[in-house]
């Protein structure tokens, strides 16, 4: 068996396994994802209107932007975190997959040309990790996943953002304490020229929107942006 394994992997390179099942992939134009597991993910298609996360039948818009509306114009996000999408992002973030980010950045290929390709985006920005939070995880996770997007799309990407406050995470804060603790996070960094401009902001989990819904008002009120969007891989 050890032989044959050794002659497979002449066959297939060793990192030609699905990240999700770790069966070996005989064929996928993504990366590291096997068909079978691509079928499984849940891709949302019923969602708000303003902020993308997944509705139920009939509703256009969620009772969060009805409470608040969001400052950006439009958010997408292609699926839903749970699933393999979650066990998947937990492996991006956490135990070094760090290649997934390239069939992430395809995936988000179609939302993008669906929803956002008209808009005359000007830069893609990704959001920013605090520069603690970047060192300690070796990469940002974000950044690569715009990159690719921006090779895929043409559209240059722009590091426009930084992260001047490390934040705990927000899922188990209240709404009030989530704006307590996310305002004043993100500054638009030194000779950066947003000035009418259209972003597309990128990010990988949408939760309560607070995050994307802060960066885009210090792009529009700071960066005198003309619109924000948001794509981001998945909404909770
Ligand atoms: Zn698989
Ligand atoms: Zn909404």
């Amino acid at each position: 068996m050890a032989l044959l394994k050794k002659i497979l992997d002449l066959i297939y390179p060793p990192q030609e396994y699905c990240y999700n099942c770790s069966k070996r992939i005989d064929y996928s134009e993504l990366n590291h994802l096997c068909v079978t597991c691509l079928k499984k993910i849940d891709f949302i298609e019923e969602f708000c209107e303003k902020c993308g996360r997944e509705l139920a039948d009939g509703e256009e818009i969620c009772a969060g932007c009805l409470a608040t509306e969001p400052v950006y114009s439009l958010a997408r996000s292609i699926a839903v975190y749970e699933g393999i999408f979650r066990d998947l992002i937990i492996k991006y973030k956490y135990t070094g997959k760090k290649e997934l980010y390239r069939p992430f950045s395809h995936l988000m290929l179609p939302y993008f040309n669906l929803y956002f390709k008209e808009k005359g985006i000007d830069y893609i920005i990704p959001i920013p990790l605090h520069q603690n939070r970047e060192k300690k995880r070796g990469f940002n996770q974000v950044g690569l996943m715009a990159g690719e997007l921006t090779q895929l799309t043409g559209i240059p990407l722009l590091a426009g953002l930084v992260r001047v406050k490390d934040s705990p995470p927000l899922y188990n804060l209240s709404t009030e304490e989530r704006l307590r603790v996310i305002t004043g996070c993100f500054n638009i960094v030194a000779n950066a020229n947003l000035r009418d401009k259209t972003i597309l902001l990128v990010d990988d989990i949408l939760t309560t929107g607070t995050t994307v819904n802060e960066a885009s008002a210090v792009l529009l009120n700071q960066g005198k942006a003309r619109a924000v969007y948001v794509l981001t891989l998945v909404s909770i």
